[in-house]
């Protein structure tokens, strides 16, 4: 059987004078789906997130949550929440009467509010801190509380526009833990959008990357990483080197590229119909790349470089070579069999082809 979508939009347009902020964009996300939409200043998912909750609406298709048309639905009648980046609790109220508010403007009667705050408490990890005020928690625990408000509601759907923006460095990666374990606990359907790839990645079932309105690809955080669709995506999820080049010749899907430089290399075509004598890019990730003396080996390509500096923060050492005046990065094995690299000497760097992508390029 099919899993029902908790939330569906197809063909959803908004316009700002004659720039579409949200451009076409159609999605489906099944019912208890962790959804991250992901994409740099000014792409739109804001713009998407607020016709999401109903504070603004589309200029061209459709909304449906759970199957229903919430296109003319405000927001107060969505079966959603939202949580903002500043968080807003109230100040003067206790957690109980923070988390109990909206239960209250519900009609909910006080024992069984006072018995949903209590669960809602302990599912989020604060059991018995009804009584505090929001000033003596701390920002982690603000942040739960937050949570705790709007999952206390039971929406179908929770929209998060950056939750962890504000938060200090250390405190949001161990939110973005707590964030995923709570979205499976509750089973909520969550969509999050941020602007920061590895929040992204660690919570998220699929992610939407987004740019100019439109989303590039959307697709678990996996396949995002190993198989991105467009140039956008493999440059902005993970680290990549970029070569640039011209085809020599395409074979079952692998392209040979004579790089600016002259070096012949190699890698697997993503964009379709690309030929010879066509502007391309080869996309290597650091970790692609291996040293080696002898050259080509098991049909690897390489290329020559020129080492710069060895980077060495505790758990990784990488290194910065020079390929004919353009930064080349590469991570250097752990297990003590890493060649001794001195700055200014001559390296050759090795790759699986499968493990480049090549896209067409703009002439330069
Ligand atoms: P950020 O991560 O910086 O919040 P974003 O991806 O959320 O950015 P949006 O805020 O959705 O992006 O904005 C998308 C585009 O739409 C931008 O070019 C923005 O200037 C424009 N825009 C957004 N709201 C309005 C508005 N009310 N009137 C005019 N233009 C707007």
């Amino acid at each position: 059987m099919a899993t029902e979508s908790d939330l569906s939009c197809t063909g959803l347009i908004r316009r700002f004078g004659n720039n579409a902020a949200v451009d076409h964009i159609s999605l489906d996300v099944p019912a208890g789906t962790f959804f991250s939409i992901l994409g740099p200043s000014g792409c739109g998912k804001t713009t998407l997130l607020r016709l999401l909750a109903g504070f603004d609406k589309p200029d061209e298709g459709d909304i449906h949550i759970r199957g229903q048309r919430m296109n003319d639905v405000p927001p107060n009648r969505r079966p959603v929440n939202m949580v903002f980046q500043h968080l807003a609790l109230f100040p003067t109220m206790s957690v109980g009467d923070n988390i109990g508010y909206g239960l209250k403007r519900r009609k909910v009667a006080i024992v069984e509010r006072r018995k949903r705050i209590a669960g809602v408490l302990e599912q989020v990890g604060l059991p018995g801190l009804e009584h505090r005020n929001p000033q003596e928690l701390s920002g982690g625990q603000r942040q739960r509380v937050a949570l705790a408000r709007c999952l206390v509601l039971e929406p179908t759907l929770l929209l998060l526009d950056e939750p962890l923006g504000a938060l200090d460095l250390k405190l949001r990666e161990q939110m973005k833990i707590e964030l995923k374990h709570l979205q499976k606990q509750f089973g909520t359907t969550f969509v999050y959008i941020t602007h920061d790839q590895s929040e992204a990645m660690v919570m998220s079932d699929q992610v939407a990357v987004m740019k100019d309105g439109r989303f590039d690809q959307v697709a678990p955080p996996e396949e995002l990483y190993r198989e991105p669709a467009t140039p956008f995506v493999a440059g902005f999820v993970g680290d990549n080197n970029r070569l640039a080049g011209e085809v020599v010749s395409v074979m079952d899907n692998l392209a040979e590229i004579r790089l600016d430089d002259g070096e012949l290399v190699r890698g697997r075509v993503v964009s379709a119909g690309l030929q010879r004598g066509a502007r391309a890019e080869l996309y290597i990730r650091p970790e692609s790349l291996v040293f080696t003396d002898e050259g080509l080996n098991r049909g690897f390509s390489s290329m020559q470089a020129k080492v710069r500096t060895t980077l060495f923060d505790g758990a990784n050492s990488r290194v910065e070579a020079d390929k004919s005046g353009q930064p080349v990065y590469a991570r250097l094995p752990q297990d003590g069999s890493a060649p001794k690299l001195m700055a200014n000497s001559a390296v050759r760097l090795a790759w699986d082809p499968m493990l480049a992508r090549v896209f067409g390029a703009d002439k330069p």
